[in-house]
């Protein structure tokens, strides 16, 4: 009672509404898309972080008793629950609940105007479709300008992983990652190259190991330029015909 005194009646009238209900409502008050592959962190109030992992906790060992398998008895997936929820909200979906990675942009002093290619970057994510891993590498190119911010080489590396720790779709990720990179540092162009192994090929479905998806996004000179383009994919390792 001491402790809620600004809103006491609301927070009692609250108490069995789920945690997801609440963002939810923010949500679409706010008119916010929610898909997978969307940031809500500014949707997710101090401590309800945790009150969402016990909730997907409670849904996981739904599951588990849906899949029938016994829980209780079974010491492999006694806690399977609880695992599984704390690796989707805390660790691999985790770019969907924490807001996105401090970054700190310079103006570009030297006038850098040099093609820049930072890679291979890791990439770990999930597939929206299944949930399955997809894992790769990808290649980031930027043409600055003089009025192009700079920002430091890691921090190319965790952006990337921000926008990754989503469940995504490979096309769809490149293109966020591009547009938070246009947004932070504007340059006069921009190029990603993306290859990745998704895991629901190889563990599902046709079940081929070996196929790989890759695909790219080109901005501004990029897009002008052949010779560009062509100068940037004979720089990335994997894409060099001579590898
Ligand atoms: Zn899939």
């Amino acid at each position: 009672m001491l402790m809620k005194s600004d809103t006491p009646q609301r927070d009692s009238t609250d108490e069995g509404t789920p945690v997801s209900v609440k963002i939810r409502e923010r949500l679409n008050l706010a008119r916010k898309r929610f898909n997978a592959n969307d940031n809500i962190a500014e949707f997710i109030e101090p401590g309800e972080l945790e009150k969402l992992l016990d909730e997907v906790e409670v849904k996981m060992q739904g599951v588990l008793d849906s899949m029938v398998i016994d829980t209780a008895s079974d010491h492999n997936t006694n806690n399977t629950a609880r695992r599984v929820a704390k690796m989707y909200l805390n660790e691999v979906f985790k770019g969907r609940y924490v807001t996105g990675p401090t970054i700190t942009e310079f103006p570009n002093a030297e006038h850098l105007n040099e093609l820049m290619i930072v890679g291979p970057i890791t990439v770990r994510s999930a597939c929206s479709h299944h949930f399955c891993p997809v894992i790769g590498k990808l290649w980031i190119g930027v043409l600055p300008n003089e009025h192009t911010n700079v920002i430091g080489l890691s921090k190319y590396a965790r952006l990337a992983e921000w926008v990754m720790g989503r469940p995504q779709i490979q096309e769809e990720a490149v293109v966020q990652l591009a547009d938070l990179i246009q947004e932070k540092t504007s340059p006069d162009g921009l190029a990603i190259v993306m290859e990745a192994t998704h895991f629901c090929m190889g563990w599902r479905g046709v079940k081929d190991m070996d196929s790989k998806m890759i695909n790219s996004v080109m901005r501004g000179v990029f897009l002008k330029d052949p010779n560009l383009r062509r100068e940037f994919l004979s720089l990335i390792p994997k894409h060099n015909n001579g590898n």
